[in-house]
């Protein structure tokens, strides 16, 4: 792998064989199957570095399911993923979404294709357990399946939420409420949603104004205006199941008062048929900038007809209940993050070794120096392995996650006493997921487009898609900043550090135990000392407190950030050391593959870690100017 970088230039390309070059735009992805997926790199995470198929596969819940199978089902996936349903990653962009004469919306049909080809493939019951019908799958297998269909079409990825909707109802619901629901929308694919969001309820949920009336036993009717909401109505499926926060008659202000309702759009009988149009109307589909195919609605309920729903459980707990969609919604974001900023990395690099442009830097001055590909120039290299290292990272943190996940489910599950240490871990890194994915994320999509230069700005390329696409995901399931104050106060300070340190004693084993030798000595060097930023930067964070928590406003973000940059270095550190161990045995292919995972985590820990230092001096220099300005002076 290790390029020779010299004046001699014997091994440059002819120069007519250059010009042939030139001529010949690049074809890497200028067709409509944009997707690029890195199956080997999921695997690697899955199988090599967590190493599921010993500490996962065939154990507690998932004992019906083998490490071959896991990778056939993944390897399915991935053929379907970069086939059917990519194929309408720019319909899903470019057609509308139309709605007919009731309001029902439209969906494009290339869309719908690709959704109907999901489910002839029988993957609808994917991420469901055996007793629903499915395989039986940990999370890890289900992220990793997730991670192909939504960077292959992240639109298509939001309408199969129906099928996690159901898991929730298995969790939470009343067997009642179960029996009802469950068999007839497992069967028929029902969609789902979730439903929070209002005109003056966005980020604080809590001031939700949505009401509901009891009417008898666990049926309640829901009146109010919810906006924003993805699924809120598309054809396709025979009905939508919607997840509503609303706030029964008499009940407390804020979060607390607010309870979740099952409320379909059309209502279902005691046997599970279908019965009449409930009263859910869309008022108002939302046009984009990015995800246009993805269906985000204005949803009334109750004007026209009573919008009739069942009270989750039977039991007023309505947040700590949506917490379970939310956490995954989450998860789901920081992972959509990573798979397109993964394909996009693989579309530029692929780019990059076919267009001829410029000379070598090394012989600049040269007029008769051949041309050479732009993956020669030094820059492109920096700006490659800049998105690499990010797609790498990205993928390490959400599989570092998805794991702790498999191992909360084999411990007994969310809420069992065995299981809590591992499952606030879990609770910790779920912000660095979402808020760190998604804020890298659209900054790498920038590099990776302008790897190709100008090619990049225009339609017949993906990238200008993938940023529109992908900016949603520093806005919804909480902004980024909504993620920091999660992080800083919920995670952090609640257990008085507890789980942080918990984590930070795992970095620290890493460095004492000299993981990856001799070769990595000056990786963990670094590692160590962004550590030591890292608790410098809290404690000076603490330390501010005392003059004022608008600190923990003003630098909050720039916590989670350096928190994330420094963890996701430590896991390319462990990947690069499981390589290095690898690397000896390998097969040619994977020889390279193992050189590139070492490059990732040596240029992470010289171009992103002394970040954490910058960053640790600026927290100590925090000041209260950005609140002390006259708002005139703004
Ligand atoms: C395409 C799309 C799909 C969506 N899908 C769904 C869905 O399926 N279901 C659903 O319920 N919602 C959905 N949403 C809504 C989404 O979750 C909200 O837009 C998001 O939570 C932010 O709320 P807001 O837009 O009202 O912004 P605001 O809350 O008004 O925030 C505006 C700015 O103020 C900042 N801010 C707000 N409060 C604070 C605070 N306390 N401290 C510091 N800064 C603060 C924010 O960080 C942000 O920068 C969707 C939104 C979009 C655009």
């Amino acid at each position: 792998m290790t390029r020779r970088v010299t004046n001699d230039r014997r091994d440059a390309p002819p120069v007519a064989a250059a010009a042939e070059m030139r001529r010949s735009r690049p074809t890497t992805m200028s067709n409509a199957l944009h997707y690029k997926s890195n199956l080997r790199d999921l695997l690697f995470n899955l199988f090599e570095v967590n190493d599921i198929g010993n500490t996962v596969l065939g154990r507690g819940g998932f004992a019906n399911l083998d490490d071959a199978t896991a990778r056939d089902i993944l390897a399915e996936v991935d053929k379907l993923a970069r086939t059917t349903l990519a194929a309408s990653f720019y319909a899903a962009d470019r057609e509308p979404l139309r709605q007919d004469d009731a309001g029902n919306v439209l969906l494009p049909a290339a869309v719908k294709q690709s959704l109907q080809a999901y489910y002839d493939a029988g993957f609808g019951a994917l991420e469901l357990g055996e007793h629903l019908g499915g395989p039986g799958a940990p999370p890890s297998v289900i992220w990793a399946a997730f991670e192909l269909i939504a960077g292959a079409n992240p639109v298509v990825a939001f309408y199969l939420f129906g099928s996690f909707i159901a898991k929730i109802i298995d969790r939470l619901g009343t067997p009642a409420q179960k029996r009802r629901l469950l068999a007839a929308h497992v069967a028929h694919n029902w969609g789902g949603t979730m439903v929070l969001t209002e005109p003056d309820a966005g980020s604080d949920v809590g001031a939700g104004r949505a009401k509901a009336v009891h009417v008898a036993d666990d049926l309640w009717e829901i009146t109010g205006t919810k906006r924003f909401i993805t699924n809120g109505d598309y054809d396709g499926p025979a009905n939508i199941i919607h997840l509503v926060l609303a706030r029964p008659e008499g009940a407390d202000a804020g979060t607390k008062g607010l309870s979740l309702f099952i409320v379909p759009k059309i209502w279902v009988n005691e046997d599970g048929s279908l019965g009449d149009p409930n009263g859910v109307r869309v008022s108002k589909v939302e046009k984009k900038m990015g995800i246009k195919g993805s269906s985000t609605c204005e949803l009334v309920f109750g004007d026209d007809r009573p919008a009739r729903g069942f009270l989750m459980g039977n039991v007023h707990d309505g947040i700590r209940q949506m917490f379970h969609v939310i956490e995954n919604a989450r998860m789901a974001v920081g992972m959509k993050s990573a798979a397109t900023v993964s394909t996009a990395y693989l579309n530029a690099l692929g780019y990059a070794k076919e267009r001829v442009q410029g000379p070598d830097l090394l012989r600049a001055a040269d007029k008769r120096a051949p041309r050479v590909r732009i993956i020669e120039h030094p820059d492109v290299r920096r700006m490659l392995l800049s998105v690499k290292a990010h797609a790498e990272g990205m993928r390490a943190l959400a599989f570092f996650t998805a794991h702790l996940q498999d191992q909360v489910e084999l411990l007994g599950g969310h809420g069992g006493a065995q299981a809590a240490e591992i499952d606030c871990l879990n609770d910790l890194m779920l912000p660095l997921v979402k808020g760190w994915n998604s804020e890298r994320g659209y900054e790498q999509l920038g590099i990776a487009l302008q790897i190709i230069g100008g090619s990049g700005y225009v339609q017949d390329y993906p990238f200008e898609q993938y940023i529109r696409d992908q900016k949603i995901d520093s806005l919804y399931e909480g902004t980024t900043h909504i993620q920091a104050l999660d992080l800083i106060f919920r995670k952090i300070a609640k257990d008085g550090g507890a789980t942080l340190q918990a984590l930070a004693a795992r970095i620290q084993q890493t460095i004492e135990s000299a993981e990856g030798g001799d070769d990595l000595a000056a990786e963990r060097a670094a590692l160590a000392r962004a550590l030591g930023d890292i608790n410098g930067m809290l404690m000076a964070l603490l330390g501010k407190l005392g003059e004022s928590a608008y600190h923990v406003g003003l630098q909050g973000n720039r916590v989670l950030l350096a928190l994330a940059d420094t963890v996701v270095g430590w896991l390319l550190i462990r990947h690069a050391a499981v390589a290095l161990a690898r690397a000896p045995k390998a097969k040619a292919a994977d020889r390279a593959y193992f050189a590139g995972k070492v490059a990732s985590a040596r240029w992470w820990t010289r171009n992103v870690l002394p970040s954490v230092t910058l960053a640790r001096k600026m927290v100590e220099a925090s000041d209260l100017t950005p609140m002390e300005v006259d708002e005139e002076a703004l």
